[in-house]
């Protein structure tokens, strides 16, 4: 807390009060910490594809191009990489679009149950790669409500792609609506890593992952579950997460009328 002092007189020093301003700077000082981490973040995020590119492009001009086998698979990680840096600016731009309110909702009367489904059948494919097996299940048939649903299919898309991602070889993935009263929820749960308690609410943070390395490995940006959360707070809707660990991990959107 900061404190500011002002005295004051009729005539001159003569002391009459003294007002004391106490101002809360809590907040204030919160989100200059989170801006700091948040630039640090990117920084680092960024400046580890970069250098691989750049160690894989000087051996490559010190010689390594003559063998035509090494220089592919070489040229095969730089372009990894860019892929990489890609969907990361594009993350970012996505979320600072959605920060500045410059995100147009394109907003319509919709099905859900029917966009749920559709959303499952795409990401079917994905999941028999992993010889996984992703099921859906509604208790009503119909469920309108107002939503922009090109922004609910992304989160959709990111919640079941995590899904298949953090689960094992021959999981099953379950993915289930249900009504309560005026609201609506979408689960999807899988029998994945499962995540520990402690980081449950804080997988929606910008850049945070239970596992950095494992997640970079699998392509993750660290930056689809905040992304989520915004649009989701958007539609005034709800996401969050149950886990056990080693079990697997459900997330929920709830939309309510
Ligand atoms: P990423 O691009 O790293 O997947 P997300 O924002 O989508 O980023 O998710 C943040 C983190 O939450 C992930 O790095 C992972 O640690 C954890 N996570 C998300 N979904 C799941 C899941 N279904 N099972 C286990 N961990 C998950």
């Amino acid at each position: 807390i900061n404190g500011c002092f002002a005295v004051y007189g009729r005539e001159k020093g003569e002391a009459e009060g003294v007002i004391l301003v106490l101002q809360d700077v809590t907040e204030q000082k919160e989100l200059e910490e989170m801006r700091k981490e948040f630039v640090a973040n990117v920084s680092h995020e960024l400046r580890t594809p970069l250098t691989t590119v750049k160690s894989y492009t000087e051996t490559l001009l010190e010689g390594a191009l003559e063998e035509k086998e090494l220089a592919v698979s070489f040229l095969q990680v730089i372009n990894h990489e860019a892929d990489r840096m890609t969907s990361l600016v594009q993350d970012l731009l996505e979320l600072s679009r959605l920060d500045n309110k410059q995100v147009k909702f394109n907003m319509k009367l919709i099905n859900l149950v029917q966009l749920v489904a559709e959303s499952v059948e795409q990401h079917q494919i994905h999941a028999l790669k992993k010889r996984q097996r992703m099921t859906f299940h509604s208790s009503i048939e119909k469920f309108f409500v107002t939503i922009d649903p090109n922004r609910i299919h992304q989160v959709l898309s990111n919640v079941l792609s995590n899904a298949i991602k953090y689960s094992p070889e021959e999981a099953s993935i379950d993915v289930n609506i249900s009504q309560e009263e005026e609201c609506t929820r979408v689960s999807v749960a899988d029998t994945g890593i499962g995540i520990p308690q402690k980081d449950l609410t804080r997988i929606f943070e910008r850049f945070y992952r239970v596992d950095k390395a494992r997640s970079r490995e699998m392509g993750g940006t660290g930056l689809g579950l905040a992304i989520a959360k915004e649009i989701m707070e958007h539609h005034k809707g709800k996401i969050w997460a149950q886990s056990e660990p080693g079990k697997g991990t459900t997330i929920i959107l709830e939309f309510c009328k």
